[in-house]
C-alpha cells in the first residue's frame, strides 16, 4: 500500500543532523520546513504544504502574521525582559488589556502551557486550603481520562495515556480520575468535601478531538458552583477562537473560575501562557510563592496583545465556524469507507481512520504531505485537522480535494 517516497537529499541532511543531534521525544514526519505564511508552509525543497495542524493550534491567526510580527520586532527594538523584580510599562497594560478582554479580575502570565495548568493546579490546592478550608494536605483535583495538559511531572501524574507516564513514577498524589463527558461520575466525585477543582479540556484536543455532549460543559460548571468547587477550564488548544468562539467554554455560555490559555496568545511566535481568575482566587497567591523569569516580559506581553487584536479585528472566531463546517461537510460527501468519524468545532476537527493496517493513519499522513498538506495522526487512528483560522472558503475546497485525493492510498 505505501508508496516509496523519495527524500531530497537536502531534506534528508537535516533529518539526519537532527537524529544523531536531538533528543528522540518526537516523531515527525519526514519534512524538514523553513518558511511560513498564512495557512501556508514552506520545506527546504520550495515546496509549499497547507499547514493542518497549526503548531497544535498556536498559530490560529496565520504564520507571521504581519502585524503581530511588527509588534514582536518593534519591542524586540525597544525592551525584552526586565524579570518581575523590577515593573514594566507593558505588564501593567497587558494585565488590563487581557483582563479586560475575557473579563476576570486578575492575570497571572506564564510561557508554556503547561507552566499555566502548574500554576492553575498550585491556584486551586491554595484557594482549596486558604478559602474552602480543606485540611492540610487534603486537597484533591477532578481530571478526566484521556486528558492532555502536557508533559512535567505532576501534570503526567494524571494522564492516562500509558506513553506519558511509563517508567516516569513516582506520581504526585491528589488527583482523581473519571471519565470525560460523564455527568454521573462527576457529581459522585464532587460529593468528597476535600474537592478542591474540577479540571477539563472542553473538547479532548490530543485524544482525537473529543466533544462532549451538548450540556456537559454547562451541568458540569453547575455541579462545581454547588459542590464549592472551583471549575477549571484548559483552553490552551480549544481556545482563542479555534472552535469558532473566543472560548470553548463559550458555546455553552460557561464562565470558568480559572481558565487557561497559552498557544495562540502570541501567534506562534514565543511561548506565552496565561491563568485568568477573579480576586478570590488569584490573590491567594502572595510574591515569592509563584513566579517565571520570562512570564509576562514586555515582549511576551506586546505579542500577546497584538495576538488578541487580530483575533478579534479579523473575526476569527466567525470565519473558524463557517470554515470548519464547511470542511466537515466537504469530508463528508468524500463518504470514504476510510473515515469512521468526521468531528470537530469551528477549525478543531479529527477524521477517525477505519482500515485493519495499524499505521494507516500514519500512511495517509504521508500521502497528504506529498500532495502538499501537512497534518499529524494522534493516538495511531486520529487525524486532526486544524488549519490556521484565516483559511478561505477556496482553500477549504481544495484541501479537501487533497484529502479524497490522497485517501485513494488505500484502493492500491
Ligand atoms: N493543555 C492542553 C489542552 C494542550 O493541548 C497542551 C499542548 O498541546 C498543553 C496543555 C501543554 O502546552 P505546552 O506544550 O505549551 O506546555
Amino acid at each position: 500500500m505505501v508508496p516509496n517516497y523519495t527524500i531530497s537529499n537536502k531534506t534528508q541532511h537535516f533529518l539526519d543532523m537532527e537524529d544523531a543531534h536531538g533528543a528522540h521525544n518526537y516523531h515527525p514526519l519526514p519534512v524538514v520546513l523553513n518558511r511560513g505564511e498564512g495557512v501556508f508552509v514552506w520545506d527546504v525543497d520550495g515546496k509549499r504544504y497547507y499547514d493542518f495542524l497549526s503548531g497544535y493550534s498556536a498559530v490560529n491567526q496565520g504564520h507571521c502574521h504581519p502585524k503581530i510580527i511588527a509588534a514582536l520586532v518593534a519591542q524586540a527594538q525597544q525592551l525584552t525582559l526586565t524579570s518581575r523584580a523590577f515593573h514594566s510599562e507593558l505588564l501593567a497594560e497587558y494585565a488590563a488589556y487581557v483582563t479586560r478582554y475575557f473579563g476576570f479580575d486578575k492575570v497571572l502570565p506564564v510561557n508554556t502551557g503547561v507552566e499555566a495548568v502548574e500554576t492553575a493546579l498550585k491556584l486551586c490546592r491554595r484557594w482549596g486550603y486558604a478559602v474552602k478550608g480543606i485540611p492540610e494536605n487534603k486537597a484533591r483535583v477532578i481530571v478526566c481520562a484521556g486528558n492532555f495538559h502536557g508533559r512535567t511531572l505532576n501534570v503526567i501524574s494524571f494522564s492516562t495515556d500509558p506513553s506519558a507516564t511509563g517508567g516516569f513514577g513516582p506520581y504526585m498524589p491528589g488527583y482523581e480520575i473519571i471519565p470525560f463527558n460523564d455527568l454521573p461520575a462527576l457529581e459522585r466525585a464532587l460529593q468528597d468535601p476535600n474537592v478542591a477543582g474540577f479540571m477539563l479540556e472542553p473538547i479532548q484536543g490530543e485524544a482525537g478531538v473529543v466533544v462532549p455532549d451538548e450540556g456537559y460543559l454547562s451541568k458540569a460548571r453547575q455541579y462545581c458552583t454547588d459542590a464549592n468547587v472551583l471549575f477549571i477550564a484548559d483552553e490552551i488548544q480549544t481556545g482563542l477562537c479555534r472552535t469558532g468562539a473566543l472560548l470553548a467554554c463559550d458555546h455553552e455560555n460557561v464562565r470558568p473560575d480559572v481558565l487557561i490559555l497559552g498557544k495562540a496568545l502570541s501567534g506562534g511566535t514565543v511561548p506565552v501562557s496565561a491563568v485568568l481568575a477573579d480576586d478570590a482566587v488569584m490573590l491567594t497567591i502572595r510574591p515569592g510563592e509563584h513566579g517565571s523569569t520570562y512570564g509576562g516580559s514586555p515582549l511576551a506581553c506586546k505579542v500577546a496583545m497584538a495576538s488578541l487584536e487580530v483575533l478579534r479585528n479579523e473575526d476569527m472566531a466567525g470565519n473558524a465556524a463557517r470554515m470548519g463546517e464547511r470542511l466537515r461537510n466537504g469530508l463528508k460527501a468524500i463518504g470514504s469507507p476510510y473515515i469512521r468519524t468526521i468531528r470537530g468545532k469551528g477549525l478543531l476537527n479529527a477524521i477517525v481512520i477505519d482500515h485493519p493496517d495499524a499505521d494507516a493513519a500514519w500512511e495517509l499522513c504521508l500521502e497528504l504531505k506529498e500532495n502538499g498538506l501537512l497534518a499529524k495522526p494522534t493516538h495511531g487512528d486520529k487525524i486532526r485537522f486544524a488549519p490556521p483560522l484565516t483559511i478561505t472558503a477556496a482553500q477549504i475546497d481544495e484541501c479537501v480535494g487533497i484529502i479524497r485525493k490522497s485517501l485513494t492510498i488505500f484502493d492500491k
